[in-house]
């Protein structure tokens, strides 16, 4: 089975470090008045959060503007992971360590994070991503515009064409704290965990249509059984 999970506030915290890189490489880029505070993050792609940052600032948004704000955005993020302790959430260490030695199952991500910034996030909160060999970044959307929804279609096609072209869509479960990893992971026919140590509640998720909620991935046992249930 192929087990993706989301990053932030699912893997790790991060204390919108990297809201506040957006906006360092906003400042940079457009001016000292370029504020970062009032654009939706939570669940969204970084590519789409880019172009809102652009726009609510009173800019045109062009694709050489996206590719500097991306570039500065990598070069500010280090500087505001840094400043932080403690960035991995309950029970993220031991689950990792007990599904990386899970017989059958292909761990990965499927994040609305560049890849780029996304590794650095969880370098910064000590999280080995060896584990992770299937993995979905916010960019690779293969539909303009882009949608989380488009991920989990890319990791299916990518594990039937590397493992087995009869893999159903089942047998995959998205795992993630926003009603947009639930909603991502039921269009596409997967299983979904919802994991309720973001800013949305369990009974949010339970009404998004998630198969399962726990209030944080501590339970190493019972998360590890729900998940290899259906293996
Ligand atoms: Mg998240």
């Amino acid at each position: 089975m192929l087990i993706l999970f989301d990053i932030d506030l699912t893997l790790i915290k991060t204390a919108g470090a990297g809201m506040k890189a957006m906006g360092d490489a906003g400042r940079e880029l457009f001016g000292p008045a370029f504020d970062e505070k009032r654009t939706a993050y939570a669940g969204r792609l970084d590519p789409l959060i880019i172009r809102d940052l652009i726009r609510d600032n009173g800019f045109e948004i062009t694709p050489e503007r996206c590719a500097a704000m991306r570039a500065g955005y990598a070069r500010h993020l280090p500087a505001r992971l840094a400043s932080l302790e403690s960035l991995t959430l309950p029970g993220v260490p031991e689950l990792l360590s007990r599904l990386r030695q899970a017989p059958q199952v292909t761990l990965g991500v499927l994040t609305g994070n560049f890849e780029e910034t996304g590794r650095m996030k969880l370098a910064a909160a000590g999280i080995d991503s060896t584990p992770f060999v299937l993995n979905v970044w916010g960019d690779q959307s293969p539909h303009e515009p882009p949608a989380r929804e488009h991920l989990p279609a890319v990791a299916l096609e990518r594990y039937r064409c590397d493992h087995d072209p009869t893999f159903a869509a089942d047998r995959v479960t998205v795992i993630g704290d926003t009603v947009h990893d639930v909603s991502c992971g039921l269009a596409n026919g997967c299983r979904v965990l919802g994991v309720a140590t973001g800013y949305t509640d369990m009974s949010t998720l339970q009404r998004a249509g998630a198969h399962r909620v726990v209030p944080d991935l501590s339970d190493t046992d019972d998360v590890y059984h729900w998940l290899l249930h259906r293996a």
